[in-house]
């Protein structure tokens, strides 16, 4: 190890994690990328992989524009698009919809609005019968995050990354990381820990605003037809094509207890409703073959906790269940901003004290 080149630990080897340590890695920087488990072993490994640039803020919407770029440079993503949905009779849906289109079309998104019929004859694999409005949005597609993580490491190792596996580090309150074997002061401390985030900055001294919140998937299996990715904004779960079955998810219930000891199967009041909810979608009977659960982040007013915390501390967290989709680009403006660029303001962690309170989200639950 050179004594001039500057020295990054980066926390988690998830998405974030590792979209962060790869960038700061191929900028000559000597990144030390540790995980308590595998790369993707936290939420990145339990995520749909739904990716789209249907963002109304300006920011959300470059991030994941890039990210979808990074995505399809990786050869992992399936271009696929997403169309988002109301019922009759939900006005305040079928209005945030349309306001939804209109201002991402102002931001530069090719985002369609369709009324029934044309939903019907674009989309046959969907029911449209209670439908009052759709939109589309066509650069969107969907991702295996198992086969991200995998082509990230191997950009990782390339670009020099030294990858701790099985190594759960804690900070000390001098700022210092504290890893099984060893105690280290890089420069600069990167943490992209998921739910641990919060607790590894408090042991550094630094309150974060973020709560969590649990969310389910389940696949079934044996579909005739070929979906869009769909959110249905009135029922209010989503689906997406993997190869001849069906990811549905949503299921979203607060968690308050330990990151580790979450229930990682999906609630059985989930998989029923979720299974009507199908059906009525694609018109056709289903059988679910796996679920699971995992662990979401959120903040106060739904924007991720990105950039610096004090000088050599950065996190990254709080993504909402939208972190996948814009990590590859987040990971390249972080590191840019470990090296003393410019953050992403609209992200700055310092904007909350720590103790406001959080809207959770609530979806299906026993
Ligand atoms: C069911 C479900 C579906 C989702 N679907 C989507 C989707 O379709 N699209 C989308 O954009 N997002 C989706 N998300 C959200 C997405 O999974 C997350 O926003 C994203 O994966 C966050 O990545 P991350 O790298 O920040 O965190 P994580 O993937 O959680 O990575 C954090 C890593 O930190 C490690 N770690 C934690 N503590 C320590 C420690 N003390 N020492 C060392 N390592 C540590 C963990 O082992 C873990 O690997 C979904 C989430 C869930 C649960």
């Amino acid at each position: 190890m050179s004594p001039d080149r500057t020295r990054v630990a980066v926390v988690g080897a998830g998405a974030v994690g590792l979209s962060v340590a790869t960038e700061l890695a191929r900028c000559g920087v000597d990144v030390t990328l540790y995980d308590r488990g595998d790369p993707g072993s936290g939420s990145t490994g339990r995520a749909a992989g739904l990716c789209y640039d249907a963002y109304v803020d300006r920011t959300d919407a470059r991030l994941a524009a890039r990210s979808l770029e990074r995505f399809r440079e990786l050869g992992v993503l399936t271009d696929r698009p997403y169309v988002w949905v109301a019922r009759e009779g939900d006005d305040h849906a079928v209005a945030a919809i349309r306001e939804q289109a209109g201002r991402m079309r102002a931001r530069g998104r090719t985002i369609s609005v369709l009324d029934p019929v044309a939903l019907a004859d674009r989309f046959p694999a969907i029911e449209t019968d209670h439908l009052a409005v759709g939109a589309v949005a066509s650069n969107a597609g969907y991702v295996d995050t198992d086969a991200f993580v995998a082509a990230m490491v191997d950009r990782a190792r390339a670009a020099g990354v030294a990858l701790r596996t099985d190594c759960p580090v804690s900070l000390g309150t001098d700022g210092e990381l504290i890893a099984p074997d060893h105690t280290t002061s890089p420069d600069s401390i990167v943490i992209a820990a998921g739910p641990h985030t919060r607790a590894l900055a408090a042991a550094a001294g630094h309150s974060l605003a973020v709560g969590t919140y649990r969310a389910q998937v389940l696949v079934a299996e044996d579909i005739a037809a070929d979906p869009p990715i769909f959110y249905d904004a009135s029922a209010r779960f989503y689906l997406r094509p993997a190869d001849g079955s069906v990811l549905v998810g949503d299921g979203a219930h607060p968690y308050e207890g330990d990151p580790d000891e979450y229930d990682r199967t999906a609630d059985s009041a989930f998989l029923t409703d979720s299974v009507t909810r199908v059906e009525t979608t694609l018109g056709q009977s289903v059988t679910v073959s796996r679920s699971r659960a995992g662990l979401c982040t959120a903040t106060p007013d739904r924007d991720p906790l990105v950039g610096c915390l004090a000088p050599g501390l950065f996190v990254a967290t709080g993504w909402h269940g939208h972190g996948f989709m814009r990590a590859p680009a987040v990971g390249e403006q972080l590191a840019k901003q470990v090296l003393g660029g410019e953050g992403i303001a609209h992200f700055d962690p310092t904007r909350f004290d720590g103790d406001e309170p959080i809207d959770l989200p609530t979806g299906i639950v026993d």
